[in-house]
């Protein structure tokens, strides 16, 4: 298994591995911070760089079996198990999945509907909500996901153990999704005294680093679907 270091600190852009088995469908290595595709997340990008300049571009991060799979950009040079590699990730692009994913926990927020599906783009992001009664306001929603950004609430994931769902019911009924059974532990992301809900992606540390953000359109796909797209200002 590769050691996840992106769950504890997802600000990391660095950090040395050793690769443990090259595949035809990607790299594993021991430990990354590279975010497998997962969560409506797309994976992340990048290089991993050897000490003697050899550098290979990763088009893609993915769960495989055994570990997660960096899949090289066509015609890299080929790595061997045991090299030491640096990993550099693709900020840029990674910050922006962070800011959009941690947008989205306030959309869940803001909107009193079940979600349905979800997916996080670099410039623009939706959820889909199976909307019962709830009128969708395009301007209020807006102006709602701004108000909570601006209010620069803190955002940190949590770990707790199923049991602890059924000593505090009140964990369960403020979360906006509920959480799946059997895993043991459960990683919770909390979006202070606005959004609780088990969630594996990676987030910004605090709403306001989300800056501002528009509403671009709200689309009918179907009587039980409502899709709320978001984009970065
Ligand atoms: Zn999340």
């Amino acid at each position: 298994m590769t050691a996840e270091l992106f769950r504890d600190d997802s600000y990391l852009k660095t950090a040395e591995a050793v690769v443990r088995e090259v595949r035809a469908d990607g790299i594993v290595l021991d430990r990354t911070i590279f975010y497998p595709t997962g969560g409506g997340q797309p994976g992340d990008t990048g290089h991993l760089a050897r000490a003697d300049g050899t550098r290979v571009a990763v088009a893609d991060t993915r769960k495989g079996e055994g570990g997660i799979l960096h899949v090289p950009a066509p015609d890299q040079p080929v790595l061997a198990p045991g090299d030491a590699v640096t990993l550099e990730l693709d900020w840029a692009r990674r910050h922006r999945h962070m800011r959009m994913h941690t947008c989205l926990h306030l959309l869940c927020a803001v909107i009193p509907a079940g979600v349905t599906g979800g997916q996080v783009g670099a410039d623009r992001s939706r959820l889909d909500f199976d909307p019962g009664e709830t009128v969708f306001d395009k301007a209020h929603i807006e102006s709602e996901l701004n108000r909570l950004i601006g209010e620069d609430h803190a955002v940190a994931p949590r770990w707790v153990d199923e049991s602890e769902l059924d000593t505090k019911p009140d964990l369960v009924r403020t979360m906006s999704v509920k959480p799946p059974r059997g895993t043991g532990r459960l990683r919770l992301l909390e979006v202070a005294g606005v959004d609780l809900q088990p969630c594996g992606g990676t987030h910004v540390a605090r709403t306001g680093e989300i800056g501002r953000v528009v509403v671009e359109k709200i689309e009918s796909k179907g009587k039980r679907n409502r899709r709320v797209v978001v984009a970065l200002a």
